[in-house]
């Protein structure tokens, strides 16, 4: 039974080589008695918050952190293949929560059976899985989007943003995608730009949005979100889905001065700059309430959290996609990869689309 285990806590990104690839000993049995599921796992997803779990900081967002010398835990497809609980039985197919190895003796609280499977099976790590029941409430329930709006969307190539940005289009809105590289800018949003060739975003947003932005899907944080503030319209709409650029800094950049400020709606500062508002800046959290930083443009700006309701949508498995296909989407997916590299790959842009590891395909 191989598994990906933590070697030791990380600090700052995380390399492969806080991982080890061991071979791990698991009775194939369910204990006599008990509810639990034994899993043969095929798919297995690499998520950005995973990197959260690797420190030794108690657990993020209801998640227990990984633990040196065990297994990953995630989100992955797999295949029971012994029950002790009543719902589910041999063969049955699932996908929710697991760990990372070739085999798993799981409670089955976390696990939604597929019932679909008339489509690849790895799309239960995306589209059908925790990115989609993320990226949909996110943008049709947080975002509520108007056709003709203006939506931008960071890490647009990645699981979630490929899937807004889909929406978007689906919902008739003019959307601007941005990621890390040209392969990655090909969408088909409206139009696509490399952050990383850009010296000066305002002036790019800007091009891009002369009338300024309705709807920005965050995924990224830091500079993106800086210079997304300026070019905000007035009831413009951010879910703030993720702030990847932050996760690895231990002195995190723009986030914390913007959102410190929406946790004090109360203090109606309608016109002041960041500048003056840093000083109040605390708790790095966010609250679903309105703020009012810097530019013209931007008063009347809700920032709004998808937050932990909106990760429970995992208990919705029902993703209904009145707005197109799932085989409009689903040519987005990456091409599948191996462990530690591919986790950690996620920090330093190299996926491209949905990152999932292969462990077995049937
Ligand atoms: P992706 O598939 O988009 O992979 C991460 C991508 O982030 C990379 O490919 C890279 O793309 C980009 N990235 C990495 N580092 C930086 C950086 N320093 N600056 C800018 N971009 C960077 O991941 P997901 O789609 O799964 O996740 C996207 C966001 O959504 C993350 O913030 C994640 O935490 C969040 N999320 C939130 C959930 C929730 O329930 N609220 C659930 C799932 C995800 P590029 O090459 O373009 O830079």
């Amino acid at each position: 039974n191989k598994q990906v285990v933590l070697r030791d806590y990380v600090s700052g990104f995380p390399k492969e080589s806080d991982m080890d690839i061991v071979e791990g000993t698991i009775e194939l049995k369910v204990p006599e008695g008990s509810n639990d599921v034994l899993l043969k796992n095929l798919y297995l997803s690499c998520d950005p918050y995973m990197v959260a779990l690797m420190r030794d900081i108690g657990g993020v967002e209801g998640f227990q952190n990984y633990t040196p010398g065990s297994p990953l835990t995630g989100f992955g497809v797999s295949k029971v293949i012994e029950s002790g609980h009543p719902n589910y039985k041999k063969g049955d197919l699932v996908w929710g929560f697991t760990k990372w190895e070739e085999f798993s003796l799981v409670s089955p609280t976390l696990l939604f059976k597929i019932e679909r499977t008339d489509v690849p099976l790895s799309y239960y790590t995306g589209i059908l899985g925790m990115p989609g029941m993320t990226a949909y409430p996110g943008f049709f329930e947080l975002g509520t989007p108007k056709k003709g709006e203006n939506v931008f969307v960071s890490a647009a190539s990645g699981a979630i943003g490929q899937l807004v940005g889909q929406f978007a289009k689906l919902t008739g809105c003019y959307v601007i995608g941005s990621a890390g590289s040209k392969e990655k800018n090909k969408l088909g949003f409206d139009e696509t730009f490399n952050y990383k060739e850009e010296s000066d975003l305002d002036a790019t947003l800007k091009r891009y949005f002369p009338e300024g932005i309705d709807i920005y899907f965050e995924n990224v944080g830091g500079k993106t979100l800086d210079a997304v503030l300026l070019n905000m319209r007035v009831h413009g709409r951010i879910p703030v889905c993720g702030m990847v650029s932050q996760y690895n800094l231990t002195q995190p950049e723009g986030p914390k001065r913007h959102v410190s400020t929406v946790t004090r709606p109360h203090l109606g500062l309608r016109h002041g700059t960041i500048d003056d508002l840093t000083h109040l800046a605390s708790a790095p959290t966010i609250s679903p309430s309105a703020i009012a930083p810097a530019g013209n443009r931007t008063r009347d700006l809700a920032l709004i959290l998808i937050s932990k309701r909106h990760v429970s949508t995992v208990t919705r498995p029902h993703l209904d996609l009145r707005h197109g296909t799932i085989d409009d989407l689903a040519h987005l997916a990456s091409a599948p990869t191996n462990g530690p590299a591919a986790l950690v790959g996620l920090y330093s842009g190299r996926n491209v689309g949905k990152q999932v590891l292969v462990v077995a395909r049937d």
